[in-house]
């Protein structure tokens, strides 16, 4: 077992500008115009720490893991765990043993419910979700209703998208094996009560996995204290590289579970009669993985400490309020979703454009947001929508930026009024 190091909280002044010069893509224009990058819920941008120390891994010791004697291998299988000793730190593992590496959170799900799905449920179990997961987390678990017949169930949201607890409690049953969460929505922001939906899930004898691909970015997680079965978040919503994510889960739950993949590096020993598979995290790690991926977001996960997760809650809170109060005194506009409790994604509508329309025209002004159903249609349907403009918020992000989208709102409202 690797050992985990506290992070370097150091709360030194959140200095947007000082951290803008980080990501070199911001110093990009679009049609003539300075980038106004709002759709970090879809994917984050990343600073020079994380490009940097990529670079350094492919031209200075990179080569394969786990499987070499050689310095480079040792060097590269060192860089390698440290990346992911840093996703253990930052959900605060008990071991970086039950963090495996994933290609991101949709494979981590899916892991989840081939592995434990297909062995643990049978015919006529339930499983709970809400109605605004990501597709991620609805579709690995139609594809298991569909291969063992398990019954999914909902929760419904109010006109707010805040997330209906007592209705969550009323779902389950005696048949209640599993429930599947979003710990932030993202395509509405809602901020779920997690530890209570775990707590709650428990005491029917139920496990829980938790998609926390948008809370990873925005929130404090510490899986001691929520205490769900499994955990997941993507690294490229964490300011780190696509193609790696990180499934947490508990240590004899993992071990338990049988392999999702076969190949080279989860084995212990191979004949053509039998073969025996490693404990965690290899069990779950087939083939090579997404090694210089995996150093890029221990890098990314560095950067997050450094600023401090409250520092960066407290920049975003701000943004999301001033960005919330200028979109609301423009006529026509709709925001949806206005939950309680918020992170930093404003989904709105216009009554005189298509959200597409809307993206293109912001485009043009070197604004990007996100128009769509964003992965999520069955919360659109709920709010019979075919689909909403999206702007989110990151670590980068300034009032002036929102002044920017706001603008060119004005102007989508001019052309088709
Ligand atoms: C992005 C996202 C996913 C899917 O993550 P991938 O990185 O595409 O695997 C799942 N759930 C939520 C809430 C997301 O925001």
């Amino acid at each position: 077992m690797g050992t985990i190091k506290a992070g370097d909280n150091s709360l030194q002044a959140f200095d947007v500008h000082r951290i803008r010069e980080d990501f070199p893509i911001l110093q990009r224009e679009i049609y003539g115009r300075p980038l106004v990058y709002l759709d970090s819920a879809a994917s984050a941008q990343k600073p020079r720490q994380v490009l940097e120390r990529m670079q350094e891994a492919y031209e200075t010791y990179y080569s394969n893991v786990h499987r070499g004697v050689h310095s480079l291998s040792q060097a590269c299988t060192e860089a390698f765990e440290s990346g992911r000793n840093a996703a253990a730190r930052f959900i605060n593992a008990e071991s970086p043993d039950q963090c495996i590496l994933t290609k991101g959170a949709t494979e981590a799900i899916n892991l989840v419910a081939q592995s434990y799905g297909r062995s643990f449920l049978k015919a006529g179990d339930e499983i709970i979700i809400s109605h605004m997961e990501h597709h991620s987390n609805i579709v690995p678990w139609q594809i298991l209703r569909d291969q063992i017949g398990i019954e999914i169930k909902v929760v419904p949201i109010d006109g707010d998208a805040n997330f209906l607890f007592e209705e969550y409690e009323s779902l389950f049953t005696s048949k209640t094996k599993l429930v599947a969460i979003t710990h932030i929505s993202n395509a509405v922001g809602t901020v779920t009560p997690i530890k209570d939906i775990i707590r709650v899930a428990h005491a029917h004898g139920a496990k829980v996995l938790v998609d926390g691909c948008q809370a990873a970015p925005h929130a404090h997680i510490d899986v001691q204290d929520l205490k769900p079965d499994f955990y997941c978040f993507s690294g490229h919503k964490v300011y780190g590289p696509s193609g790696v994510g990180i499934l947490y889960g508990q240590a004899d739950l993992l071990n338990s579970m049988p392999p999702y993949q076969g190949g080279g590096e989860m084995i212990d020993l191979v004949t053509f009669e039998k073969t025996t598979y490693k404990e965690i995290p290899h069990r779950f790690e087939a083939g090579t993985p997404a090694i210089v991926e995996a150093i890029g977001l221990g890098a990314a996960i560095e950067y997050i400490e450094a600023l401090g997760k409250d520092n960066i809650a407290a920049h975003e809170n701000g943004i999301l309020a001033y960005a919330t109060e200028r979109l609301s005194r423009i006529p026509g506009l709709n925001i949806i979703g206005r939950a309680k409790e918020k992170a930093s994604i404003l989904s709105f509508t216009m009554e005189e454009a298509h959200a597409h329309d809307i993206g293109t025209i912001l485009d043009r002004r070197g604004v990007a947001v996100r128009a769509g159903h964003h992965c999520a249609q069955p919360l659109m349907q709920r709010f019979d929508l075919p689909a909403t403009a999206r702007a989110s918020f990151g670590i980068y992000n300034t009032r002036e930026e929102v002044d920017a989208l706001a603008d060119a709102l004005e102007k989508v409202r001019e052309l088709f009024s």
